[in-house]
């Protein structure tokens, strides 16, 4: 039995690879404590104005089949049923709720296809142990239940992040505090409410949207160290595969002057195709950096590559400028030193950048947007993941991005033991990929994965 714990996107996908793949009976479990299969953090969200950040016609969920989330979303009964507007075009941005239904059904028609040989089952629960044997290992769940396996592909997510300021803030335990922002409900305020949003990332215009569509009136004060949006997208003539030639660059520097040199040649109007043809070489480019090259990225060029590598789908970035002519948003760069809290709300200090005078600034709600923590030396509450680091099988990276991993996705754990029974996928493989929390990356991790998984499947193995 192949054990898929998580049924985010990566796990669902991984399921599908494996109902599409295997050529011999076998059984999949997958575990996940909330039911809705597929959607996970990213595609769970009720809210239709939350928009997937990247066209129809790029988010396939099968890496040889380009149109097959477009041709999915345009058969007539998803059209009747899921569309308000009509069939949608390859450069529409559709909602990330319907892309959660596509997941769940990609994953439905891999299993009830008349060739599959697997089956799937799918489990409400939560796994806190996995104990790893000589021919697979055990799981066990929060009801107690165990069940042996013989692989566990580890499909967790990220991390919830952290507090924005260290240390116990007694502001942080406040009804006016939201830790989690993707929590059911947790994107409400009172509609004159003056809000404080921490992090300038697509999460935060997340938050933004759900508050308009509930017709909030209230200000918005939005802020982060480099005060950065992700820049919009906008049409873009795409760019030659300027790294195809190789080789690869080892420095940063070395990088950014080629990157700066292909956008002056295309017009720095153009800067967005030239990025674009960066994306099939960045988990080469990532690999053949040095350790302190990488560092040197993370400290001076993350905030840039950020901005403009994971972009805003047009309709959110006019509505920002709306409520930045209404007076209604104010973005301030800088860094949070306090929260006092009294019966009307909260007073935020702030610093912000290039000034020696602090802001007090009132609201009445501050929600958390910095995005995942990766650090797995951080304290976090999921048990399986406190014991699997405790036990030596899984151990963070060097860079504190993610999870060691070798090329085939099996742990490297603290005494570089390898795991080949367990498999990692998506964000905890930031690392060893850079890249590796989107779609077109998840996608090919699932087919990996699933064959890799598969390799000891054998006629007879099981019933
Ligand atoms: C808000 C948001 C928007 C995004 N938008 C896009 C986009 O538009 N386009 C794009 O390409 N990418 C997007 N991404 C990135 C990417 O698609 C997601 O990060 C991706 O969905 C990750 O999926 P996952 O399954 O790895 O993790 P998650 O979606 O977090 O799913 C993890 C699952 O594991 C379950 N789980 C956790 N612990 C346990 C346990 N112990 N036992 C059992 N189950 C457990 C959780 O309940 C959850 O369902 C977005 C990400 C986010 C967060």
């Amino acid at each position: 039995m192949i054990a898929i714990i998580g049924g985010g996107a990566s796990g669902a996908l991984t399921a599908a690879q494996i109902g599409l793949q295997a050529t011999v009976p076998c059984r999949v479990v997958l575990f996940d404590p909330s039911d809705h299969l597929g959607q996970g953090l990213a595609y769970g969200t009720r809210n239709f104005a939350h928009l997937l950040n990247v066209p129809a016609g790029k988010i396939s969920a099968f890496p040889d089949q380009p149109n097959h989330f477009l041709e999915w979303l345009n058969r007539p009964a998803n059209v009747a049923t899921l569309l308000r507007d009509g069939p949608v075009a390859a450069g529409d941005f559709v909602s990330r709720a319907i892309y959660g239904c596509y997941i769940a059904s990609v994953v439905e028609e891999a299993f009830s296809h008349p060739a599959c040989v697997a089956s799937l089952d799918v489990r409400a629960s939560r796994v806190v142990d996995f104990i790893p044997t000589a021919t697979g290992g055990t799981i066990v769940t929060s009801d107690g239940d165990t069940e042996d396996i013989s692989h566990a592909v580890l499909a967790l997510g990220n991390l919830p992040p952290r507090d924005p300021l260290p240390g116990r803030h007694p502001f942080f335990r406040s009804q006016r505090y939201v830790p989690l922002v993707w929590k059911a409900g947790a994107m409400e305020a009172e509609p004159d409410d003056d809000v404080l949003i921490v992090g300038t990332g697509l999460t935060s215009v997340d938050v933004i949207l759900a508050l308009e569509a509930s017709g909030h009136r209230g200000k918005y004060i939005v802020t982060s160290r480099g005060g950065r949006w992700p820049q919009p997208h906008a049409p873009s003539p795409s760019h030659h595969d300027y790294l195809a030639a190789g080789p690869l660059p080892h420095s940063i520097n070395a990088l950014a002057r080629i990157v700066r040199n292909e956008i002056a040649s295309a017009g720095p109007e153009n800067w967005r195709g030239v990025i674009d043809a960066l994306r099939p070489h960045t988990q080469a480019l990532w690999k053949n950096l040095p350790l302190p090259e990488k560092r040197k990225f993370l400290r001076h060029l993350r905030p840039f590559w950020e901005s403009h590598r994971h972009r805003m789908p047009p309709t959110a970035w006019r509505m920002l400028e709306k409520l930045r002519a209404e007076e209604r948003l104010e973005l301030i760069p800088g860094r949070l030193v306090d929260f006092i809290e009294d019966e009307n709300g909260v007073v935020v200090h702030l610093k912000p950048k290039k000034s020696q005078e602090l802001r007090n600034l009132k609201v009445q709600r501050v929600f958390n947007c910095i995005g995942p923590e990766s650090n797995f030396r951080q304290h976090f509450n999921e048990p399986l993941l406190i014991n699997l680091l405790a036990r030596g099988v899984l151990h963070p990276d060097p860079l504190l991005l993610g999870l060691e991993s070798t090329e085939n996705f099996e742990p490297i754990g603290a005494k570089g033991r390898i795991s080949p029974q367990i498999s990692l996928i998506g964000p905890p493989l930031r690392g060893m990929l850079w890249e590796t929390t989107a779609i077109p990356e998840i996608r090919v991790q699932a087919t990996k994965v699933a064959a890799y998984a598969l390799r000891n499947v054998q006629p007879g193995w099981e019933i």
